[in-house]
């Protein structure tokens, strides 16, 4: 095994490393302070759950937005608590939406590269975790975190972010930074969309499927995603129901 101190930069999943997480630790939830832990849509959809909030209440209580010029889906952070910096979440047990934390918190100590290979971000020093002696191999803890399913969520919403980061289309209409961000981020606010505009009339959308997102927050992320990549890229993901011919046409 590598010698922590001196990790390599790019850790394939079978490499091992030692670590333990646990009440009792010295440093245990200094972690959960002056971070910056970036929220994808999945994160937000397992937290509003959690925390019992629609969205855009969630969104409001404990979130930031970072927008940048020219960049369309803007940064979502956890916001800290203004007083001490700290994590809105953690408690002196320690994380109070364990079940449901973001990918960024599972995959601490470690992170993963752009490649897919993963880095220990952790300072061994701070993090006192990585001087235990129980070992894992990276993708053994990757499973046993809870990662998988993130990811999987990840790459569909990187199948929105990814094209746009290579395009970087022109898009100035604050309309449509407004309208991606909510079907993105504010999914309860989306499904308002979805089902009290005219929505439905405008397109083709099946039976089977209006019921799964009537009902399911995951269905309709992805519902969302679509719709994201219908409207931005043009791609053939719904279908515009042609109008009614009035009653006169075959006369
Ligand atoms: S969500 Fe939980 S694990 Fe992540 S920083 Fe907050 S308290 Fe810590
Ligand atoms: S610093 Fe490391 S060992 Fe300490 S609580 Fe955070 S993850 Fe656990």
């Amino acid at each position: 095994m590598e010698k922590q101190d001196k990790a390599p930069l790019r850790l394939d999943p079978e490499h091992q490393f030692r670590f333990q997480c646990r009440p009792g630790i010295s440093c245990f939830t200094q972690c959960c302070q002056d971070v910056t832990i970036a929220l994808t849509p999945y994160d937000v959809v397992r937290l509003k759950k959690a925390v019992g909030l629609r969205s855009d209440e969630f969104l409001d209580t404990y979130t930031l937005t970072l927008t940048k010029e020219n960049r369309l889906i803007p940064l979502v952070v956890l916001k800290m608590n203004e007083e001490d910096k700290r994590c809105p979440f953690v408690t002196g047990e320690g994380c109070s939406v364990y079940d449901d934390r973001p990918w960024a918190c599972r995959m601490y100590p470690l992170d993963m590269n752009d490649d897919g290979t993963f880095r220990i971000i952790a300072d061994p020093s701070k993090c006192l975790g990585l001087k235990e002696t129980e070992t894992w191999q990276i993708g053994d803890w990757l499973v046993d975190q809870g990662v998988p399913i993130y990811d999987q969520m990840n790459i569909l919403f990187s199948q929105v972010t990814g094209p746009l980061r290579a395009q970087e289309p022109d898009i100035d209409n604050p309309q449509i930074f407004k309208m991606t961000f909510m079907a993105l981020y504010n999914l309860d606010r989306f499904r308002d969309f979805v089902f009290q505009s005219t929505f439905l009339q405008r397109f083709h959308v099946d039976p089977v499927t209006i019921e799964k997102i009537k009902r399911s927050d995951v269905e309709l992320m992805k519902f969302a995603f679509d719709w994201v990549k219908f409207g931005l890229f043009g791609q053939k993901t719904f279908q515009v129901k042609q109008p009614e011919p009035s009653k006169g046409d075959n006369e």
